[in-house]
């Protein structure tokens, strides 16, 4: 099956808008295994929607759109389609049953616009929206399918996951199963290197790389009758990718790298402490992104200044006057103090030149030392993560975020 993904809202062809529903549907249809070839955006006009419709439904078995489907004059893609399909807008009574109730759950009162979003064209399946008053729908006819979804990111996704995702598998009778092989510290272009013959060659399951800041991601799909046999199908490919990369593999179907450390950690009833520099709070915003944190996470401490560090994780002067904040030896000293002012099992810190200013020679923008102190693991690892490139200090932090948590759950494996 092939789709389209047309967004309308001339909020979204001003750019004030980001057409974030449009890489969401994307993704979920690569989920669901439909090829998409085409993405559009279309601004809120009748006639120029009418003929993205017609141009896209000529190109693809499946349109689906976000947004026009409000209350509001605006908001006519319902109409266009009903229109193109030859169906004529008739009142759905139990649509505009929960709308009604939809108001007095809020306290407010429906105006009559409200009733139009209760007009369907005959024969579409309804699909209600329990995070707002828009009722998605999907309309079929000529071979054709047109699923309409409301803008509101939220609204959308809900609905999507709910209904749309069932409705696609009902289409088909080949069920997909992805599994996801996370890599970190191996760059795209080694990881190519090393598996380039073998990605060419998969079929089923194939096996596609995905580079992001500093990770990689690669993807293996399976596609048979059922969920079992495709996940039956995956297996040995992802033990056998696992074994090649070995260590550089630091988790399967894992959400990123705060979920692994954290994961782990609870695994191991074990706790860990921040002690962050050039990160500022970075890696403990990251752990802490992760529910259930509390579990493993105690304190962080943002320990900028080298007074604080000082003061408060016990970083000693001369370590500080010999060698300077961005050392070996402050990160090891940071790592342990922090470590030992709030019982944690591991002490992970951060210390570093993130730049644009603040470069010498010795010790140049992108500079990062990492500290990790626990019973099991006790060491400083050098990075150096400048490209070069003129605004990169976000990159570098982020970068040395990873690397952070990265350290920190090798030391809560070897508990
Ligand atoms: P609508 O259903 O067209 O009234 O859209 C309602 C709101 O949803 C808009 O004001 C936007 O803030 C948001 N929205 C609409 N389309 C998109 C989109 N493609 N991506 C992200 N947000 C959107
Ligand atoms: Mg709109």
């Amino acid at each position: 099956m092939k789709a389209e993904i047309l967004c309308v809202g001339t909020e979204l062809l001003l750019g004030d808008t980001v057409n974030t529903n449009a890489a969401y549907i994307a993704r979920g249809l690569a989920r669901a295994g439909v090829a998409v070839y085409h993405q559009s955006v279309v601004g809120d006009n009748p006639r120029r929607l009418r003929e993205e419709l017609e141009r896209a439904l000529k190109g693809s078995d499946l349109v689906i759109t976000t947004g026009g489907l409000g209350p509001t004059y605006d908001d006519l893609t319902k109409e266009t389609v009903a229109e193109l399909f030859g169906k004529k807008l008739v009142l759905n009574e139990e649509c505009l049953q929960k709308i009604r109730s939809f108001f007095e759950r809020i306290g407010r009162e429906m105006t009559k616009n409200n009733e139009k979003q209760a007009m369907m064209p005959e024969g579409a399946i309804v699909l209600d929206n329990p995070n707002g008053t828009a009722p998605g729908l999907i309309v079929e006819g000529k071979g054709k399918a047109v699923i309409l979804l409301p803008g509101p990111p939220r609204e959308m996704a809900a609905m999507f996951e709910s209904r749309v995702m069932p409705y696609l598998s009902n289409q088909s009778d080949k069920t997909l199963v992805s599994r996801n092989i996370h890599v970190f510290g191996m760059g795209e272009s080694k990881v190519e290197s090393i598996l380039r013959e073998k990605m060419e060659k998969a079929e089923n399951p194939t096996i596609a790389p995905y580079a992001k800041d500093g990770e990689m991601l690669l993807r293996v799909t399976a596609s048979a009758k059922s969920a079992e046999e495709a996940r039956a199908l995956t297996q040995p490919v992802v033990k056998e990718l696992c074994e090649i990369l070995g260590d550089a593999v630091y988790g399967v179907d894992v959400a990123d790298l705060q979920h692994a450390l954290v994961e782990e950690l609870l695994k191991k009833g074990r706790k860990v402490a921040t002690a962050e520099s050039c990160t500022g709070g970075l890696v403990g915003k990251r752990i802490t992104e992760v529910a259930g944190a509390s579990g493993v996470f105690d304190c962080g401490v943002c320990s900028y200044a080298n007074a604080i560090k000082e003061k408060l994780l016990g970083v000693r002067h001369e370590t500080l006057e010999q060698f300077g904040a961005v050392s070996p030896q402050t990160a090891a000293e940071m790592a342990k103090g922090v470590r030992r002012i709030s019982g944690a099992d591991i002490g992970v810190s951060t210390t570093g030149i993130a730049g644009p200013q603040g470069g010498t020679p010795e010790k140049p923008v992108g500079l990062v030392y990492i500290g990790i102190d626990s019973d099991v693991m006790t060491t400083v690892v050098e990075t150096r993560l400048s490209r070069g490139y003129p605004e990169e200090r976000e990159m570098i932090r982020y970068l040395a975020s990873s690397r952070a948590l990265h350290l920190a759950l090798q030391a809560a494996r070897m508990f």
